[in-house]
């Protein structure tokens, strides 16, 4: 079918460009999409993968338009998030880990389906799709019906990040490091992630601190009532649990160092590949130290979790959004970059 994607070509402005979509296969769905978030892997992807054009965007929201022959878990014309794809049969996936899913990186950054067929072409030639199994910068993407997650009348804007960022900032909360009443949280970055996580163990009554040098962003974690201070060089209290969503292996060694023993931190960020970390300190003060990627969720469990507590009125998700016509990709990464908005949703022309 025809359609409209946000065509990529390294750091080139992007252009809305007329796609040709692959027909759904037996287990996939066509997703008209209504909001897509620009997540950080758009960024870097596109940088990885220089001159090559392709379509990125991996926190697709809309209306299922078509199912495949095997499809019998989504309707035709009911509302879903698209979240990262997996397979359902290796071992990790039947445990509930699917983001460390054996065929993880086929499925999501090859730019291809598994059988290696493109599934977007323009002007006849395939491109980079399939992108985290959905290529949802464009009007319409094709999707797993496996990684698609209902969400009722949630509005598309707010539900499209659960696919990814929010998804990973609250699953690190709730999946990884699970601080309870009574715990103190340190959140390094207060961008999407690092906010997400932040109104997560807000909303179960923890304690939380955020370190984040732009101003506008620490008032935004304050008004939650988190303490927010701009650099972990400020006087910090010592905490229970830790979240590093930065990278930096400064920020990494000095969050370790504010744990209480026993204490735990994960990191999340993708920063240089080594830090130094004082392996006696972790050995003598019981502490834990692990990655965690997509906040380790199943999204068919964690996307209505967090639907629900928004519903409540507990999880003010909305306050992190900002939304931007589609085709104003390279307006919303700036604005992102210069810290005036947080989680920029684009929306394609209706
Ligand atoms: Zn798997
Ligand atoms: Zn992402």
């Amino acid at each position: 079918m025809r359609t409209s994607v946000l065509l990529s070509r390294g750091a080139r402005p992007t252009a809305l460009v007329e796609a040709e979509l692959d027909d759904p296969r037996a287990h996939e769905v066509v997703v008209r999409i209504e909001a897509v978030g620009v997540c950080h892997t758009d960024l870097v992807t596109r940088k990885a993968l220089g001159d090559r054009p392709a379509v990125l965007g991996h926190e697709g929201c809309g209306i299922v338009e078509r199912t495949g022959t095997a499809v019998d878990t989504l309707a035709v014309g009911e509302r879903v998030v698209i979240s990262f794809a997996s397979c359902g049969r290796c071992g990790q996936c039947r445990a509930g880990h699917p983001a460390y899913c054996d065929l993880a990186s086929a499925l999501n950054a090859s730019g291809r389906r598994l059988d290696g067929t493109a599934t977007i072409r323009v002007d006849d030639v395939p491109v980079f799709g399939a992108h985290f199994g959905q290529s949802s910068f464009a009007a319409a993407a094709l999707a797993d019906a496996r990684s698609c997650v209902p969400v009722g009348d949630t509005p598309p804007e707010i539900a499209a990040p659960l696919g990814c960022g929010f998804l990973t900032g609250a699953g690190a909360v709730l999946n990884v490091l699970r601080p309870g009443p009574g715990d103190r949280l340190l959140v390094v970055g207060a961008g999407a992630v690092g906010t997400a996580a932040v109104l997560t163990a807000l909303s179960d009554g923890v304690e939380v601190v955020v370190a984040e040098p732009v101003a506008a962003r620490r008032e935004l974690a304050a008004r939650f009532g988190a303490l927010a201070v701009a650099s972990l060089d400020d006087p910090v209290p010592s905490v229970t649990h830790a979240l590093d969503t930065t990278g930096r292996p400064e920020a990494i060694t000095r969050a370790l160092a504010l744990l209480r023993p026993r204490g735990a931190l994960a990191v999340v960020g993708l920063g240089p590949a080594t830090a130094g970390i004082d392996v006696r300190d972790l050995m003598l003060r019981g502490l834990h130290l692990r990655g965690c990627v997509e906040g380790d969720a199943e999204p068919s469990l964690l996307v209505p979790e967090l639907i629900r507590r928004h519903t409540e009125g507990r999880l003010p998700l909305d306050a992190l959004v900002t939304t931007y016509p589609l085709d104003d990709f390279d307006r919303a990464v700036t604005d992102q970059r210069a810290g005036l908005t947080l989680k920029p949703v684009l929306i394609p022309p209706g």
